[in-house]
């Protein structure tokens, strides 16, 4: 069928799904979206369950390039760099990059998936509070209570880590299959402040990590991370705040954390991320990433640059093009979940650390010294598209080129040395 005919099911209005719709829509197909909670037009998602998050390059560019980014834009706040506040000590701010565009932008979770829906709704059918209960992978169908069975031309499963799509394509097949659960939580917590600081707060703990979006009202949205069963048995809930996080005075702290839940933190690793011509996976339903490089939004919203292009690719074979949307993205959200459990122990342990500070200065000295050419990898995940393995790939040949330079270093001063005490020994 030609491509324009097409009509799609999309599971799943988050981030990732209502984004592909907009996508699709544009390129001529008839898309349906079925969200099994209600609609975000209708009121928030609460607190203590939204969330703020963290758009960088890859999130923006792909919103820029489905036309939405000064839609989007007034609901953030710049975040220049992370304010850090160690326990004992004074805070001190650590700059993103040292060029003044790379910053980040905060964003109320709830607020930008209203914003893509409202972006989308002409010309895309959003039915929430419908949930998928089951899908048939060959004709292909799915089940949603409300709606009976629907028979699209394809499915496209953006129902997030636990998804429903992901294990009914797989049931019964050969697929690869990974889930880790870290054994840390969090729980979102609210601090009404006037600083205007435009920075990612971070409190590291000896028991637990704090981080702070800012919001446009000025306020923070705080995200306590703690190893769960500590999170979960907290009961001197003032004291540990005032003996961990001092500088972070939150208000009724005990009275939010009782009625906050505590969230999990997981991630997915699969194979295959479709289904012939009739299903195909994108965001977190095929790789969900911990949250400590704040990518798992930004690589959902670029699967669907990636997924549009393949479908522009192959107009007449969809199954080429899902296979090429595999071969393209996999290899690099493999990276970037090996990125992100490793940024995790680089927030909670050596944020602190001189050493880690020195390396991060170090960084800052050489892209400094050699602009365009020395980029430190944070600054390629979070402010360039650079595919996650190319940027890997880069840094790690960076690091080699200092390693020689610096026993270059050594090997010269040592024969430097060597020549002086023998011409000492000779006079
Ligand atoms: P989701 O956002 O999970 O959306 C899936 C949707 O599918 C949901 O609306 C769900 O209700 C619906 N659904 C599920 N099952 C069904 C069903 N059977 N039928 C119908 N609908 C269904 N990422 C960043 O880029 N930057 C950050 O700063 C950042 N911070 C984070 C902080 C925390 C604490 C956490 C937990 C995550 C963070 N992330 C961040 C990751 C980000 O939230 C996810 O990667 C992103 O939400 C993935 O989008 P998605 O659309 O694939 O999945």
């Amino acid at each position: 069928m030609p491509d324009q005919l097409n009509h799609v099911a999309i599971v799943g209005a988050g981030l990732a799904g209502s984004l592909m719709a907009i996508y699709l829509a544009k390129r001529g197909h008839r898309v349906e979206v079925f969200e099994r909670r209600g609609d975000p037009r209708r009121g928030s998602a609460g607190e203590g369950r939204s969330i703020n998050l963290g758009l960088s390059a890859r999130g923006i560019r792909a919103l820029r390039l489905a036309g939405l980014w000064e839609d989007v834009r007034p609901h953030t706040v710049p975040m220049r760099g992370r304010y850090v506040h160690p326990r004992d000590g004074e805070p001190f701010f650590q700059p993103y990059g040292q060029d003044p565009t790379e910053i980040l932008y905060s964003i109320r979770r709830d607020t930008l998936a209203r914003v893509l829906v409202e972006q989308a709704a002409p010309g895309v059918r959003f039915h929430f509070d419908a949930p998928c209960t089951g899908i048939e992978r060959d004709v292909p169908a799915l089940t949603v209570t409300g709606h009976g069975r629907v028979t699209p031309d394809y499915i496209v499963g953006a129902d997030g880590a636990f998804s429903t799509v992901r294990q009914e394509t797989h049931r019964g097949l050969p697929a690869d299959f990974r889930q880790d659960f870290l054994d840390w939580g969090y729980k979102e917590l609210h601090l009404p402040t006037t600083d205007r600081l435009e920075a990612l707060h971070v409190w590291p703990g000896e028991r637990g990590l704090m981080v702070a979006h800012p919001n446009v009202d000025g306020s923070l949205t705080c995200t306590l991370f703690m190893p769960y069963a500590e999170l979960a048995a907290l009961s001197d809930v003032a004291g540990f705040f005032r003996r961990n996080f001092p500088s972070a005075a939150i208000p009724y702290v005990s009275a939010q954390f009782a009625a906050n839940p505590v969230g999990h933190l997981v991630s997915v690793r699969t194979s295959h991320w479709h289904h012939a011509d009739r299903v195909v996976l994108i965001g977190d339903a095929c790789h969900a990433v911990y949250p400590f490089y704040g990518q798992g939004m930004n690589s959902a919203f670029e699967d669907c640059v990636v997924l549009d292009g393949c479908l522009a690719d192959h107009p007449a074979d969809r199954a080429a093009a899902f296979a090429a949307y595999q071969r393209a993205r996999k290899p690099h959200t493999d990276v970037l979940a090996d990125l992100s459990e490793d940024n995790f122990l680089e927030l909670r342990d050596r944020l602190r650390s001189p050493l880690h500070r020195a390396r991060k200065r170090l960084d800052t000295l050489l892209s400094r010294a050699f602009p365009g050419h020395w980029r430190p990898l944070y600054t390629m995940i979070s402010h360039t598209a650079m595919p996650y393995g190319d940027a890997l790939d880069r840094a790690r040949a960076q690091d080699r080129l200092v390693l020689r330079a610096g026993l270059a270093g050594l090997v010269a001063g040592a024969a430097v040395l060597a020549a002086w005490k023998r011409r000492r020994h000779v006079q």
